[in-house]
């Protein structure tokens, strides 16, 4: 039993199902609580543009006042430093005499972990890091990681069914007070970014923070009753309740999967059990299964050749990217996407897919800086779901398919068979009838001109030949 000990939080910000802090407290008299914020985070990335932007960084700074809140209504507090983790934790944990450290292990940062692990060994310290990310537990799956199949279809079929969900941890209900001065929240300015503006049209008016994940839990299964029918809803582009929204909430680890899992089942046993309440559990498997990817192959996941170490094809176009980034490539599906992006930091999962084909196979752009901004964009991004997705449709990860693309017409009439997704988030197209909003330089001239829309002027003009889709 340790006299002290730190629960340094990471990207598990809850109280629920929280192993590492559950640990932490069972293993020691005194845990203090610790969150920092690292500059590395905030940096600039190659694409000119904050590693984390405004949205994320909300929704975190919203998270961990969540958090703050939670511990002090079970009589503690969080403790807030900024700094570089192998630095700050080591300093603190001798400054407080703690005998350990306790954190969960992330999936990317084993430099970063291991040089943490010396400097407190070096003082004595133990680290204990505890793996809680994924609804299966990485000991329980049938392989050592680096056997972890490499098609997800495999590592499915043969995980489930065979692999335990684990039994959720405790919610502790008592803590001992801080008796120490707990430092307090930065602001966004504080972290070099604008603020985050809140956008009327977004799927969501997001809040971070376990109190409003599990409120979104509750909602979309039990008071909007929306899991019967999640695999029919799932690929829409318009509205809260098309698909869970959850991804935000997991990503910084303010909802655990388990807790997920648990109320699927029991969604199941009170409600309906049918594919659709399956098939939110086999999303979550896709999320684990680009944990284990990442795990396993490290740092090339990040790579432009990825895991498969392909050499790709790729004209990078400086001003390409920025009519890709700023929705102006004329393809109306696709600046629609773009614009709820820009505007929300949140994009359906069918947006996602047709907005990085396109960037990839039809403008044929580097697909990591794709991936960048999404990174900087993205209220949920996580680094295995977003760069094991990336790489999954730039064909140098997972997808055992050669050359997968997206016939973006094709896409935009199946999924906005009405234009409606499309009049929603360009509203200067919106007299276009139809799906004819999708092809606006296909109309008539005379069609074209009695609307009043200038393409060109009012609209761009198409950057590629709509006519590739047409067959
Ligand atoms: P739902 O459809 O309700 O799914 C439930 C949960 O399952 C999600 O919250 C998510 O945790 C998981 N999930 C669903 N689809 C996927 C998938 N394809 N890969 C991994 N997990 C999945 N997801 C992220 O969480 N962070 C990212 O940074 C991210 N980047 C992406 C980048 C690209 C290019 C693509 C194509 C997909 C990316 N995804 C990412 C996956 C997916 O688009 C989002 O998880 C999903 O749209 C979030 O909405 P939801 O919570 O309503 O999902």
């Amino acid at each position: 039993m340790h006299q002290r000990a730190i629960l340094w939080f990471r990207n598990d910000l809850r109280l629920h199902d929280n192993v590492a802090l559950c640990e932490a407290i069972q293993k020691s008299h005194h845990v203090y609580l610790v969150y920092c914020f690292d500059p590395r985070d905030y940096a600039e990335t190659a694409i000119g543009l904050p590693k984390t932007g405004p949205y994320r960084a909300k929704f975190l700074l919203e998270s961990l006042q969540a958090l703050k809140d939670n511990l002090q209504a079970i009589g503690s507090d969080l403790i807030i430093r900024q700094g570089i983790p192998e630095h700050v934790i080591p300093q603190l944990a001798k400054e407080i005499k703690v005998q350990a450290v306790f954190a969960s292990k992330e999936v990317v940062c084993e430099e970063m972990e291991s040089a943490l692990e010396k400097k407190l060994a070096s003082e004595g310290i133990a680290l204990s890091l505890v793996w809680q990310s994924t609804l299966l537990h990485v000991d329980d799956i049938p392989w050592p990681i680096r056997n972890v199949p490499d098609v997800f279809s495999q590592f499915r079929k043969e995980a489930e069914g065979v692999t335990p969900v684990r039994e959720m941890a405790n919610k502790p209900c008592c803590l001992p007070p801080l008796d120490m001065e707990a430092g307090s929240l930065p602001s966004l300015e504080d972290l070099g970014l604008e603020t985050a503006r809140q956008d009327e049209r977004a799927v969501l008016p997001y809040k971070g923070g376990e109190t409003a994940a599990l409120q979104r839990l509750q909602q979309y299964l039990w008071d909007h009753d929306c899991l019967k029918a999640y695999k029919e809803t799932r690929d829409g582009l318009l509205g809260a309740d098309y698909s869970s929204k959850f991804s935000a909430w997991l990503a910084n680890g303010s909802l655990s999967p388990r807790m997920i899992y648990r109320e699927v089942k029991r969604y199941e046993q009170e409600r309906t059990k049918n594919r659709s309440t399956y098939w939110l559990i086999f999303e979550l498997l896709w999320r684990d299964y680009f944990r284990f990817v990442a795990k396993k192959y490290g740092n090339k996941l990040l790579q432009p050749e990825g895991l498969k170490d392909k050499p790709v094809d790729q004209c990078n176009d400086e001003g390409s990217f920025k009519r890709w980034k700023n929705a102006e490539t004329g393809v109306p599906f696709i600046d629609a996407n773009m614009r709820e992006l820009n505007a929300t930091g949140f994009l359906s999962n069918r947006g996602r897919q047709n907005v990085a084909s396109f960037l990839i196979k039809d403008l044929r752009v580097n697909w990591t800086w794709g991936a960048l901004y999404f990174e900087s964009l993205l209220i949920d991004h996580d680094v295995s779901s977003n760069w094991g997705n990336w790489s999954y449709i730039a064909g140098v990860g997972n997808d055992p398919r050669e050359n997968r693309y997206f016939n973006i017409m094709s896409q935009a009439k199946r999924y906005d068979p009405r234009g409606e997704y499309v009049r929603y988030w360009i509203p200067e197209l919106s007299d276009l009838p139809g799906k004819k909003i999708h092809y606006p330089t296909a109309l008539p001239a005379a069609e074209l001109a009695a609307t009043g829309i200038s393409i060109g002027k009012d609209y761009p003009k198409p950057m590629v030949d709509f006519q590739k889709w047409l067959y």
